[in-house]
Order: C-alpha cells, then sequence, then structure tokens
C-alpha cells in the first residue's frame, strides 16, 4: 500500500469521497487519488516522495508557478501584520485600483471568496438590474455550483445525466435556458423566444470547463448584439481565462466588453478569492449603496488581496503571456504529429483531445478545424484520456484527473518541460495503441 492508499482509505470515512471537491478523487480516471504534500514551480511532490511535472497547477489559479517568490514575500508581509480585519483596508483598494486602471469596463468591482460566489452575485445585480428573472446560459460552460447554473455544466459534472445535480430548487432550475455553444442560428431562436424575460446571457468567452471551447467572435458579438436588442446583460464569465490569455482575459479577443465579468483562479495568487464588476451603475445597485444584498464574512481577505495584488503586478509588464505563449506554441509543435492526437490550445491553456489513430484526428480536423462545442467532439475521447491517464502519471506527469479538464502551463514551467510532457504523450500513446 502506497502512503496515498493509506490516507485515501482515511479519508473516505470522513468526507464525501475522501476529497473536498469532487474531480480530486479520481473517479473518472479510476485509481486512487495522489495526496500531495506540496509544490515549487512546476513540480508537485506527493506523500511517497516523488515528484510530478504539474500541468493542471491548482485548476488554473497558479500561473506562476507554485511557490512564487512574489506572493509568497507578499503574504507574509500580510501575515505579520493581521490576517483577518473585517474592516475597511488598504488592500483591497489596491488591488480593485489596479484591476479597474486596466480594464475599462470593470470600473467598480466586488471582491468575493470563490468563483461560484462571483456568479451568484453577479446573476442577483443582472436580475435586480433588469427586473427579469430568466437567465441563459451555455451548454458545457461552468459557472460554478450556483443552484441556476448547475445545468450542462462541464467540468466535474461533464460525464454525469442530466440534470447535473439532486437537491436544485424547482424553480432555480426552471429559470434557466441553456443554448449551444457555436450556433446563431439557435441564438436568434432562443431570444425570439424568450428575449423579454432575460434578465441576461451568462458565458465564458473562452469555454474551459468541458474541454476547451474558443468560440468564433461572430458567435460572440451576435450574443452581446441580440443581449443587447432584448434589453437583457451580457455577463463574461472570466473565471479561468481572465489574467490568464492576457491580462484583460478573453474580452479583447472577443472584440465585445460585457456588462458584468466574474473573476476568479488567479485574481488570488492561489487564495480563495472571487470578484465580479463592470459598468458603475449597475455595481452600485448592490448594498450599501443599493438593494442588491451581497455580504461576506472574509471578504477581502487580507492575505488573499496581497497574494493577488503580487500576483497580477508580476502578470501586468506582459512578458509573462509572451513567454507562456511561446511555450503553448511549441507544446503544439511537438505534439503535432502523435497520431490521434487533436490539440485545442488558446495560450497557455490547453487540452488534449484523442481522437484515436491517425485517420480519426485527420477526419475531426477536416470536419471542424478547431472544435467549438461538445457536440464536435470525436467519439470516444474521454476513454481515451482514461487510457492515457495512469501511463502519464507514471511517468511522472500530473494532468487533470478528467478528460474535460483543460492544462494549464505556467511561467515556471521550461522548455525542457513542456518537451518532457509531449515526450511523455507520445510514449503513453504508442503503449496505449
Ligand atoms: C472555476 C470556475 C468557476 C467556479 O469558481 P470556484 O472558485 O471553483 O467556485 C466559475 N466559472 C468558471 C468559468 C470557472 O472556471
Amino acid at each position: 500500500m502506497t502512503r496515498s492508499e493509506e490516507l485515501y482509505a482515511r479519508a473516505v470515512r470522513v468526507a464525501p469521497g475522501g476529497v473536498h471537491s469532487p474531480v480530486r478523487a479520481f473517479r473518472s480516471v479510476g485509481g486512487t487519488p495522489v495526496f500531495m504534500t506540496g509544490g515549487q514551480g512546476a513540480r508537485l511532490r506527493d506523500v511517497d516522495g516523488r515528484e510530478y511535472l504539474d500541468f493542471c497547477m491548482a485548476f488554473g489559479p497558479l500561473i506562476l508557478g507554485h511557490g512564487n517568490e512574489a506572493v509568497r514575500a507578499a503574504v507574509i508581509g500580510a501575515l505579520e501584520r493581521g490576517w483577518s480585519l473585517g474592516t475597511a483596508e488598504p488592500y483591497s483598494l489596491e488591488l480593485a485600483e489596479f484591476i479597474t486602471s486596466r480594464i475599462p469596463w470593470v470600473q467598480s468591482l466586488r471582491f468575493v471568496n470563490s468563483g461560484t460566489e462571483a456568479v451568484m452575485s453577479a446573476l442577483r445585480v443582472a436580475r435586480a438590474a433588469t427586473g427579469r428573472s430568466k437567465i441563459l446560459k451555455f451548454e458545457g460552460c461552468y459557472h460554478g455550483h450556483a443552484d441556476a447554473m448547475l445545468l450542462r455544466a462541464g467540468s466535474g459534472l461533464a460525464d454525469a445525466p442530466l440534470p447535473d445535480s439532486a437537491g436544485l430548487g424547482l424553480l432555480a432550475a426552471s429559470e434557466t435556458l441553456v443554448a449551444p455553444l457555436d450556433d446563431e442560428a439557435a441564438l436568434g431562436r432562443v431570444f425570439e423566444a424568450h428575449g423579454a424575460q432575460l434578465a441576461c446571457a451568462i458565458i465564458e468567452p473562452l469555454p474551459a470547463n468541458f474541454g476547451l471551447l474558443p468560440q468564433r467572435r461572430e458567435f460572440l458579438q451576435r450574443l452581446a448584439k441580440l443581449a443587447q436588442q432584448h434589453g437583457a446583460l451580457l455577463i463574461f464569465d472570466e473565471v479561468i481565462s481572465g489574467f490568464r490569455v492576457g491580462f484583460q482575459g478573453y474580452t479583447p479577443l472577443a472584440g465585445v466588453t460585457p456588462d458584468l465579468v466574474t473573476y476568479g483562479k488567479i485574481i488570488g495568487g492561489g487564495f480563495p478569492v472571487g470578484a465580479y464588476g463592470g459598468r458603475r451603475e449597475l455595481m452600485e445597485l448592490v448594498a450599501p449603496v443599493g438593494p442588491v444584498y451581497q455580504a461576506g464574512t472574509l471578504s477581502a481577505n487580507p492575505v488573499a488581496m496581497c497574494a493577488g495584488l503580487a500576483m497580477l503586478r508580476a502578470l501586468d509588464d506582459g512578458g509573462v503571456y509572451a513567454r507562456l505563449e511561446a511555450r503553448g506554441a511549441q507544446l503544439e509543435s511537438e505534439v503535432a504529429s502523435i497520431p490521434g492526437l487533436v490539440m485545442q490550445r488558446v495560450g497557455s491553456v490547453f487540452w488534449l483531445c484523442l481522437a484515436g489513430d491517425a485517420e480519426a484526428a485527420r477526419r475531426s480536423r477536416a470536419q471542424h478545424a478547431v472544435l467549438r462545442s461538445p457536440a464536435h467532439y470525436p467519439e470516444g475521447c474521454a476513454r481515451r484520456y482514461v487510457a492515457l491517464y495512469h501511463p502519464l502519471l507514471a511517468r511522472g506527469i500530473y494532468l487533470a484527473p478528467s478528460a474535460f479538464e483543460v492544462g494549464f502551463i505556467c511561467a515556471a514551467h521550461t522548455s525542457a518541460d513542456i518537451s518532457a510532457l509531449a515526450t511523455a504523450i507520445r510514449a503513453s500513446c504508442a503503449a496505449a495503441a
């Protein structure tokens, strides 16, 4: 028995599935989850002392890698001053000014403790602003675990049958409409039928919770246009893409700006932070100025605020993004000749889609140069990921333990680390074939 196996046997007795977020339990790849003790740079270390090259990166927050010096120093400073104040304080002010001065469509924002909270709160603002209750979301987009968002949501739910969760309030689910990605005609029909009741449309402008599904600008622009015409707000959920594909997230690439935006993951430097923001008059609907109630005992926690600020300062010069893009391009070119693999990538976010053999990959590419909707996925890709997962783990590569989670490259990954990943994928694919 490994130490991980011992710990897992104890963990399942005191927590559902032994974990505190479902994907971590390895259910979709099988086997026992590896218990990690820590990480440094691009590497994770497990309880048996083994090292792994990490391409999960805590599911996205660690864009600078584990143990980044600037973040560490900021956290230690905050600890020394006092780690919870429950008062007005200068740290959230600095972080809010830093963000609003660089992202013009975020004039005002509110910090919360997770992406889920950010989304819940943004939806509440949208409903208050419009006096309407229906919400439009998209198939395969994940927006955290608020009741209204747990329909065809991807992420840890990608393999689950509909509905995505038990225990949802009937009303919550009945007020949410779900439209397919990449389909302007369907969009037109939804707005025609329900546009007058829609408080908002919410979308990940770069959907990255059910594989990686880059959307066409035309599709996002059509959505923005329809929302505007029907008096519904547009919410971009940039919890993954914010500060990841560029400091301003995916919005500049979409060519339209949202009314409200949600952040999480990177914004807290690896600590629990989320934020929602947008036009000032919308945000001033929030208490204590307006009638939308939203609060948090630990919101804008100084340790998390200082970690986030250190992280965003390090990202601000743009050099990090150029480096991440170069590493991403390197990975793309090194895996290009692996038979049966169709890689989707935007900057430092990638997804390994295993089409099968070379002919299946060719067919997939001929049909869809870019996969933009779960409907485009080659049959059996999830099953093939499962077959690849443990051989990769045995070679010291740690990927997210689910076929539909994306991979993340961080600033600590060297060119040699990228080559090691490509080599391990090639060897594992060959062994699996
Ligand atoms: C991770 C994620 C969330 C939820 O954030 P949590 O911090 O896990 O609550 C919401 N939206 C998107 C796009 C995400 O990737």
